[in-house]
């Protein structure tokens, strides 16, 4: 169960209302065991001491330093799909490891996020990740970052960066194979395109921001299927 606050052995808490709903629902009783994460690497043993109407008590047991992250680190920057594509590109990035996501506003993206309503979408987007990763035992949640354009992650992400490499998803002729471009990489930073792909102004901005155009075959993937295809290659590597 995610429980994002400092967490240490002996200490008695609530549990947060999302993990007090899913604790509720599995109808624990005092006494029964969980797992607690908080983000941070890592795990607590925890044992529920109290069960109320819609709260549940805990006391924080053993910490077990157990990873169970990617050997590469891949920041993904993905177009923006329409509604449930995204919902389930984000559970299975989380699954796979990504350890960040930012929802590209693309120039073909169907679904534009603005105001209240961005706010609200990548709010439920990182719900969408924490239940993943609590589903898949996974004790670190990916990052939804803020919505943003190819141009303006461009702009606060100069080339030359530290970042490891920076690889674009394209359906260009004469791109590198995936393989070549990540051999020995332990930080990815991918783009890939919305339904509609990428124009090519936004490739243009990409090439010039330092990614690297790379292909994953003469098939044309759905846009969720083509970064999940490069997540779990790097995850099974
Ligand atoms: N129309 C389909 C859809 O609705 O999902 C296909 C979308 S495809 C144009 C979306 C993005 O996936 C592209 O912009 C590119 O980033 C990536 N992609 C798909 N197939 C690919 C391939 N074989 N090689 C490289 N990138 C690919």
């Amino acid at each position: 169960f995610y429980c994002p606050a400092p967490l240490q052995t002996g200490l008695a808490l609530s549990l947060p209302p999302g993990a007090a709903r899913h604790v509720q629902v599995l109808r624990m009783q005092p006494g029964d065991g969980i797992n607690l994460f908080n983000g941070e690497g890592g795990e607590f043993e925890a044992t529920v001491t109290r069960m109320g109407r819609s709260d549940v008590d805990v006391e924080v047991g053993t910490h077990h330093a157990v990873e169970r992250e990617a050997p590469c680190a891949v920041h993904l920057l993905a177009g923006i799909t329409a509604n449930e594509r995204m919902d389930w590109l984000v559970e299975k990035a989380t699954e796979l490891g990504s350890t960040s996501i930012t929802p590209i506003t693309a120039e073909r993206s169907v679904l534009k996020l603005k105001g209240e309503r961005a706010e609200k979408k990548l709010a439920h987007w990182q719900g969408v990740a924490v239940a993943a990763a609590e589903q898949c035992g996974r004790n670190r949640v990916t990052r939804i970052d803020s919505a943003c354009t190819v141009a303006q992650w461009a702009a606060e992400h100069p080339a030359g960066a530290a970042d490891g490499v920076r690889l674009v998803l394209s359906l260009s002729e004469g791109t590198r194979p995936l393989s070549d471009a990540v051999q020995g990489q332990t930080s990815v930073t991918l783009l890939s395109g919305p339904e509609g792909g990428l124009t090519p102004a936004e490739e243009a901005q990409a090439l010039a921001a330092g990614f690297v155009p790379v292909t994953l075959g003469p098939r044309v993937l759905r846009a969720e299927t083509a970064p999940l295809a490069v997540l779990a290659a790097l995850t099974l590597r």
